[in-house]
Parts: C-alpha cells; structure tokens; sequence
C-alpha cells in the first residue's frame, strides 16, 4: 500500500528532512583530508540529537543484521552503505557519499550528497554532477500523473550518454513514518509504465551512478556495497513529495537548480 500523506504530514516530512539538510551542510563545510569517518558521524548523530531527532539509520535491521551507526558513508568504489569507522581517514582526490537519516515527530528524512575530499580528477567531478543532474531530471518527472517508470528513465535517460552503470540493485523508495515504504523507485525503466503517481505521496529518488560496470558486491560485513570492478560510483539522493503544485523537496539544502520543483517551501504556506 502507498500511504498518501496529508499537507500537516508533508509539513513534518519537510521539518525532519530540514534536519537532514542541516547535516549535510555542515558535514559539506567541514569536511577535510585526515578526518576520519566516524568524526563525520559524530558530528551527524551531535546535530540531530541537538534538533530533537534521532538517527534513523542507527540500529536499523535488515535481516540479522543492525546498522551501527547514524550515517552511511561510502568511499570512491564504495555504492552505499559503507560503516563509519575510527580506522577510515579521508584521503585527498577521493569522492565520500554521505547518505543520512533523521526522524523527527515520527516522520523520517532521508538524503545523500557525495562530496569531493580536496581536490578530484576531473572524471569525478563530472560524474558527480552528472549523478547529481540525474536526481533533478528524475525529480522534475514527480508530478501528479506520471507514472514511477518516468521517474526511472529520466535517470537511465540522464546518463546515457556517458556510458556510465547505473546501479540496479539498490533503488529509491517510498517514505514517511518509516524508511522504506512502498513504492520502490528503480534508476532504470521505461516511460508511461508503473504506477500512477498521486498528490501526497513522498519518494526518496536516489540514483547511484558508476564510472564502470553497473555490477555490485556486497562485501563480508553485511552492509558495505561495491562496485564488481572497484570503479568509483556517486550517490545523490532527495527525499520529496509530490503535490498537486508539484514535487517540493523536503531535503533541500536551499542550492537546488532552478526548476519546476519547489526547494524546501512549506506546503502550509
Ligand atoms: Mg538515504
Ligand atoms: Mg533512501
């Protein structure tokens, strides 16, 4: 079932999203060669408690496994859901996506940005603002009436000129009061098929774009995700609602490309 969420609801959806924005922000401005990853997700876990959130992401379980920490940080071949750790230290001319939750007033944010350590080939600076353009372009196809393979192929349709892979194995999803709801929002698909999309629903659109094989490998610690030939991939993701005056975008950071998307307005106003 796709919960539709009322105005108050996306109002809440767009205040724990906020949380998350806040997050990346400061994350987006600290961040230097020689921290570690776990500093990065003490000072994530320290800004959402600070706002009266929790960690979403912190203790939840997938099968027998809970994941440790607030945030999942997945370093240059690294696709999602890589762990924090004291022993992992930033290195210069790498790519780490920061992908965080936070759940406030029962209703969950979620978002992730991938940042540049230092100074990056230029390969990667284009494929993450390639990555980055797919999620808007997907975005731009969130309005009441389209189907979710719209949403699908404008990422697929994004990318295509660059031979890049585009991660199948993991996909966008469904959120409100939990994580993961329905529907799943796959990064390849084929336009006018899927469901209908409905005011009120709220989407997490993630494209995970690879410079290689869009192949994965989920490594011995149950969580870490790789690319198969240890290519670099990026991540961007935005949690949004669609509504009948369009998609807003609950994790805005407020930087958003001009577009028919509303970037983080409250739809009380
Ligand atoms: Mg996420
Ligand atoms: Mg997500």
């Amino acid at each position: 079932m796709i919960v539709r969420k009322s105005k108050i609801e996306i109002e809440k959806m767009r205040r724990a999203g906020q949380v998350v924005a806040d997050v990346h922000k400061e994350l987006r401005d600290k961040i230097r060669p020689g921290m570690t990853t776990l500093d990065l997700d003490k000072m994530a876990e320290e800004r959402i408690r600070k706002a009266g959130a929790t960690p979403t992401f912190k203790g939840y379980q997938v099968g027998a496994e809970v994941f440790p920490a607030t945030l999942c940080v997945s370093i240059n071949e690294e696709v999602v859901h890589g762990i924090p750790s004291s022993k992992r230290v930033l290195e210069e001319g790498s790519i780490i996506s920061i992908d965080c939750g936070a759940t406030l007033d029962g209703y969950v944010g979620d978002s992730a940005i991938t940042l540049p350590i230092g100074r990056i080939s230029e390969e990667l600076e284009l494929l993450l603002a390639r990555t980055q353009g797919s999620l808007y372009a997907a975005i731009a196809q969130s309005i009441v009436g389209n189907r979710i393979g719209d949403i699908s192929h404008a990422v697929e349709a994004f990318v295509s000129p660059f031979e890049y892979g585009v991660v199948e194995d993991y996909c966008g999803h469904g959120v409100g009061r939990r994580l993961h709801e329905e529907p799943q929002i796959p990064n390849i698909g084929i336009p006018n098929t899927g469901r209908r999309l409905k005011s009120g629903w709220c989407l997490a659109i993630e494209p995970m774009i690879n410079l290689g094989t869009h192949e994965t490998v989920l490594l011995d610690d149950g969580w870490t995700v790789i690319t198969a030939d240890r290519r670099a991939s990026a991540h961007f993701e935005h949690s949004i609602a669609v509504t009948d005056d369009g998609p807003i975008i609950l994790t805005s950071r407020g930087d958003d490309p001009p577009g028919p998307w509303t970037p983080g307005t409250s739809p009380m106003a």
